[in-house]
């Protein structure tokens, strides 16, 4: 089937192999979808179409009280014969998973998870190392992780994204949503806001690293968040169905990792601002903040930088110089103090791609400097950072770098090196290039700091 040439309902573009003129097949293995209230209730319905018996379905104490135990009923009262596990090595490490599979009973053809992050990105883990389908049961929508095909956990207390397969069925009962904890659902909302500033980083790589790029996956990301972008008032009032639309909008971003082959298209340098932080958190015991609020800030950060960019007018000359002196050995003792323990993948990642490398840093540049009109037309026309920062303001979702415990010193390292997490071109990879990463970040600090933001 082709693709569509205008942005659908999410339900049409699962588990159907879409052509598209990218050159690709968009393919996003889920089958079913119901964001809806009463959602729960059409559980047994799913297990039963899609010809499972014995489902093992894994919770928490508190996820079991708001739903599992829901699950539980309804399965048994049409007949099937279910099994639960309500964990308790809440580490989401090598125990919790000893948990589940001790007690896996051996007949069971399928698994439920009930509950948000942890509990969902186990399951998808869990289940494809086991070899059984699995459903989703979600309680909240903190983040787009739900339609994803990888799992996170910890292994050997450090956070990997092991390899997972994505969920059959999604179900999100917004009468169950709407109670989640607000904090919860406007996490949500703000990794949503994110792929405002994850659209203009694709578009950036597109046209000065060459990257690939589809004009049709583009569109249809950038139509679910400017919908949600309009239903803010409503979102803040807790109103079921725009909680609804949040969930729905993430599934679609989610799912947008299978459909496009890779996360290009939902997250740039604002997920790599929060990878950083996560990393720092890890070595310190600490979580900053939720994955959506670090993204929120993030996001306005990585907007600011992009004001920036739009407004400069780039000394090429002095850009090409900083690309002939780059001293690998003091990138690399700076990636060593600011990564610590985690800075042997960081040097690897640069091995392997060579994203700093002087020779492809020039060619960059000319391209930059070909294009600059055009690249310069495409900055000026992004959401303006102080607009989105009132709107999260005004949503109580964290904002500033103050807000989660981001201090002076840890932002201007982060300007500095979060790009170094991925090998993907952003607006962090375009200011490194033109040499004034170090005076835009210190700009936007002194201005932070007159809005004793920081
Ligand atoms: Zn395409
Ligand atoms: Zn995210």
């Amino acid at each position: 089937m082709k693709m569509y040439d205008t942005p659908q309902p999410v339900e049409r573009y699962l588990n159907v192999e879409l052509e598209c003129d990218c050159g690709r097949t968009h393919f996003a293995p889920i089958k079913a979808i119901n964001i809806s209230s009463g959602a729960l209730e059409s559980l047994p319905g799913y297990v039963a179409e899609y010809g499972y018996a014995k489902p093992y379905i894994l919770c928490d104490k508190i996820t079991f009280e708001i739903a599992g135990k829901r699950c539980e009923e309804l399965l048994k009262k049409a007949g099937f014969q279910p099994s639960v596990l309500i964990i308790r090595h809440m580490g989401f490490d090598e125990a919790t998973l000893g948990e589940i599979v001790l007690n896996k009973p051996d007949d069971c053809d399928l698994m439920i998870g009930v509950g948000t992050g942890s509990i969902t990105d186990m399951l998808r883990f869990s289940s494809f190392k086991l070899g059984l389908p699995c459903f989703t049961v979600a309680t909240g929508a903190p983040m787009d992780g739900f339609s994803a095909s990888v799992g996170i956990m910890n292994v050997n207390n450090l956070k990997a994204t092991m390899p997972a397969h994505s969920t059959e069925v999604i179900i999100g009962d917004t009468d169950i949503l709407k109670s989640a904890p607000y904090r919860m659902t406007i996490a949500g909302f703000a990794d949503l806001i994110g792929k405002l500033n994850a659209l203009d980083d694709w578009h950036l790589g597109a046209m000065i690293n060459g990257d690939h790029y589809c004009k049709k996956i583009d569109e249809l990301v950038q139509a679910y968040v400017d919908d949600i972008l309009k239903k803010t008032d409503k979102i803040k009032a807790r109103d079921p169905e725009a909680i609804g639309d949040v969930m729905n909008a993430l599934l679609l971003t989610g799912a947008t990792i299978s459909l496009y082959g890779n996360s290009r298209p939902i997250s740039g340098g604002e997920h790599h601002m929060s990878h950083y932080w996560e990393v720092l958190g890890e070595q310190r015991g600490k979580q900053y903040a939720m994955h959506g609020e670090q993204v929120a800030v993030g996001t306005v950060m990585a907007l600011s930088v992009v004001e920036e960019l739009s407004r400069l007018q780039p000394d090429f000359e002095k850009a090409r110089e900083a690309a002939k002196q780059f001293d690998y050995d003091a990138w690399e003792a700076n990636i060593r103090r600011t990564y610590g323990n985690a800075a042997d993948a960081i040097v690897d990642l640069e091995k392997s791609s060579g994203k700093n490398d002087p020779v492809r840093w020039l060619q960059r540049l000319e391209v930059i400097e070909e294009k600059w009109p055009e690249i310069q037309g495409m900055l000026k026309k992004v959401y303006p950072a102080q607009e989105l920062r009132r709107l999260l303001k005004d949503l109580g979702c964290p904002c500033d770098p103050k807000d989660i415990g981001i201090t002076e010193s840890v932002l201007k390292d982060t300007f500095m090196v979060c790009k170094e997490t991925r090998n993907r071109y952003t607006c962090y990879q375009l200011a490194w290039d033109l040499d004034v990463i170090s005076e835009i970040s210190d700009k936007i600090i002194a201005e932070l700091k007159q809005k004793n933001a920081i």
